[in-house]
């Protein structure tokens, strides 16, 4: 008999012993019985008799089924996942789901097996194309099934470039009847071995990758980090939007392909367009695996299986691509580092910036950290010698940097909530050609719905929020929990029927540029104008197609994309984030404002910036205006060190949520005692989270802070227990959040 110990997705913090007749290797999935439920739990090690109580040998059960031959989990990622357990302080069964992909947390689901490719019958995968195409059985069908010999090409010219195609694959690209026709004449066959593993490698040795050549500052990035390849270091690639990032990531990452490692090139989730990806496969002319929250279970299942029998040399993703167990990963690469989303928000917690700086480490492989505006804490890392820092300060090719100029709403004529100023700048860069661009950070027509008789203002009930008016649909609907509701005809209060709407937001500021510039095409991006996969890029193709004149839209014209013909930014509605409680909101409005303003312009046409505000003389809108990000940050750290908070100190929060507010502050102001008294530990609160209340729950939290990173992971070592004892006691909904980015 052998005992097993095994995570078991489940919310308890600790493992749980079950037997099989037979050793199942660490890092294999088990079906266990848990609970009077069927789960899939992850073998994290052998355990010996020893280690159980003699008491209950009896009690511990039998693995029902073990779900893999091999371990999808190797070593280095089953100790990583250890890492990850403590360091989240998360119950280590959901950590190892959270690092599965969907498809293999389920018992029903397929074993670790590959899902079956598909190929051409033996004699046709040998013919040249010229063969192919007069092969008696290939000119036949293309007289009698027309579709079936167009798929039946394709899987052709996919052979050429020593492309497999899964069976899933296949039925989308090439469409199903067709697969299926093929498959039963038996012109095409399902297989399910494997295709060789480093298939890629020699794909790539046989093209040459036409690289530009790089300015100076490239140059000397490039030859500085592929120098150093085969070890581990943290590098920040600071360089200014245009500056050839890019350029550096690709030459690099050359120098890893021909050394036959694999490459994983993690993006933010709006960043991840096609033409990111298109960008990367031209260059090297081998597959990019993708990974995105858009796929469906198979789609990521088969980029992980690539990944993990190395069939696949370079994979781009989303922060969960972090996950992927690589057979010979070479390099890491963030990039947009400070973006927001790569921290998860909910469930385990985890910064893919940082889990991936420790992935390295253990892999003793380089990872590589690109920005244009670097968060505070990683700037900090490059100015405390930890991470190796490179500069790129020149835009590449030639294009100049934006000019920031700063416009006063005071005492000025306002229309769709721009100053006359604004509008007659726009004028001018519309009458000479250009197109223009504005930002709003609101989606809807309008944040809120108020009566004209009683002053009521429409709330969400569920989250005390007021609703937003959207016009396209003639609805409200609650930015927090995304209750919809048609707009209503008469005030819920007092019954008056003259309810107007307060405020703008970009749907609104659409209909004023229209209305203000009918002669010019107007087009809005944000997340409700832009559903359905192919709809942002068709768009950016249709922008960079001079279709449209006016742009307006919220931050995901931030990301990424590059608009040439673009000379004029306007940014509205920046004073909030001047005043917000949160002490980081200056650090993202300045990346935001840098970002946005890093969009337009090129060579022959520079761009200009203008930031509309009632403060023009804030000294934060000041710095960074006259001076840049690069000096705003060093300022912003100058402040925190003052003040004594991260990076200079180090973040947990503890969050309770109930619709019941005095368990909130029950459990918080039990954490609280525990703690207080503690030298060394900044404890606040318990205090109301940004977002107050959501879906009928209030939300509150309780902030530990420390200096030392080990000092606080020792206290939350210590407090964790006991919270969750209480918790439990109490039936409160709680969750810890170490390096929390907010407070919401
Ligand atoms: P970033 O990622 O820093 O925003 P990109 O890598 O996208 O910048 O480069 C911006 C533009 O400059 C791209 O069109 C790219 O092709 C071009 N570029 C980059 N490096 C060079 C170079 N060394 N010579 C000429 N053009 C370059
Ligand atoms: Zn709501």
């Amino acid at each position: 008999m052998h005992y097993l110990e095994v995570a078991v997705p489940v919310p308890l913090r600790k493992t749980f012993h079950y037997t099989h007749s037979e050793p199942v290797a660490a890092g294999c999935r088990v079906e266990v019985r848990f609970a009077n439920r069927t789960l899939v739990g992850m073998v994290v090690g052998q355990a010996s008799q020893t280690d159980i109580d003699p008491h209950l040998t009896s009690k511990i059960q039998a693995i029902q089924q073990v779900l893999d031959d091999q371990p999808v989990m190797t070593p280095i990622w089953l100790s990583w996942l250890g890492w990850l357990t403590q360091y989240y302080h998360h119950p280590i069964g959901e950590v190892a789901h959270a690092m599965l992909p969907a498809g293999l947390r389920k018992a029903n689901n397929s074993r670790f097996s590959k899902p079956p490719s598909i190929v051409l019958r033996e004699d046709l995968r040998v013919c040249s194309a010229e063969q192919f195409a007069t092969h008696v059985d290939v000119m036949s069908l293309r007289k009698r099934a027309k579709k079936q010999h167009t798929a039946l090409t394709e899987v052709f010219a996919a052979q050429q470039q020593a492309k497999v195609l899964s069976i899933g694959t296949a039925n989308k690209t090439l469409g199903s009847a067709a697969v299926k026709g093929l498959l039963e004449k038996g012109l095409l066959q399902q297989v399910t071995t494997d295709i060789a593993p480093l298939c890629w490698h020699r794909q790539y040795l046989a093209q040459t990758p036409c690289h530009l050549t790089p300015n100076v500052e490239q140059a000397l990035a490039i030859s500085s980090l592929s120098v150093q390849l085969d070890t581990h270091f943290v590098a920040l690639l600071e360089g200014i939007t245009g500056s050839g990032k890019t350029e550096v990531y690709l030459q690099v990452i050359a120098e890893v392909l021909a050394a036959g490692k694999q490459v994983l090139i993690l993006v933010p989730e709006i960043g991840l367009t096609p033409q990111t990806v298109a960008r990367f496969a031209q260059r090297f002319g081998i597959e990019v695996g993708v990974l995105h929250s858009g796929l469906n279970d198979n789609e990521r299942l088969l980029v992980w299986h690539q990944a993990r029998h190395h069939e696949i040399g370079l994979v781009i993703g989303t922060r969960s691509a972090i996950f992927t167990p690589f057979a010979n990963l070479g390099l890491i690469i963030i990039d947009e580092e400070h973006d927001d989303s790569f921290k998860q928000q909910d469930g385990l917690r985890y910064h893919a910036r940082d889990v991936a700086i420790v992935l390295a480490q253990r892999l003793t492989i380089p990872i590589i950290l690109g920005t244009a505006t670097p968060s505070l804490e990683t700037l900090y890392n490059a100015k405390q010698g930890k991470f190796q820092h490179f500069q790129l300060q020149q835009r590449a090719g030639g294009a100049v940097k934006a000019e920031q100029v700063l416009i006063n709403t005071c005492q000025q004529n306002m229309q769709y909530g721009m100053s006359d100023e604004a509008i007659g700048i726009l004028k001018t860069h519309l009458e000479q050609g250009n197109q223009v661009l504005v930002f709003m950070n609101r989606r809807g027509y309008a944040p809120a719905v108020v009566c004209q008789t009683c002053g009521e203002v429409h709330l969400c009930q569920a989250c005390d929020k007021a609703y937003t008016y959207h016009q396209y649909n003639h609805s409200v609907l609650c930015h927090q929990c995304l209750d919809k509701q048609p707009m209503p005809n008469a005030c819920k209060t007092c019954g008056g029927q003259d309810l107007l709407t307060a405020g703008s937001g970009t749907e609104q500021l659409k209909h004023g540029l229209q209305a203000l510039f009918p002669q010019y095409q107007t087009v809005r991006i944000d997340s409700d104008s832009m559903r359905g996969k192919q709809k942002l890029a068709q768009t950016l193709d249709a922008i960079n197609a001079r279709e449209y004149h006016i742009l307006v839209g919220t931050q995901i014209l931030a990301k990424g994309h590059h608009f040439a013909h673009v000379t004029c930014v306007l940014i509205l509605d920046v004073d909030s984030a001047l005043y917000s409680g949160d002490f980081r909101a200056p650090e993202k409005l300045a990346q935001l404002v840098t970002q946005i303003g890093g969009r337009a312009g090129r060579a022959s046409k520079p761009g200009s910036m203008y930031l509309q505000t009632a403060q023009p003389g804030h000294p934060l809108l000041q710095d960074l205006v006259n001076n840049g990000y690069q000096h705003f940050a060093e300022f912003a750290l100058h402040e925190r060190r003052a003040v004594g908070l991260p990076p200079y100190a180090f973040q947990a929060v503890l969050r309770a949520e109930d619709p019941d507010v005095r368990k909130c502050l029950a459990l918080l102001q039990y954490g609280s005692g525990l703690v207080s008294h503690m030298q060394y530990l900044q404890v606040l609160g318990p205090l109301p989270c940004t977002v107050e209340k959501r879906q009928n729950r209030y939300r509150y939290c309780l902030v530990l802070q420390a200096t030392k990173r080990t000092f606080l992971q020792k206290v939350l070592t210590a407090f964790i227990p006991e919270i969750e004892t209480r918790a439990n006691q109490l039936r409160i909904r709680w969750s810890i959040d170490v390096d929390n980015i907010d407070f919401s």
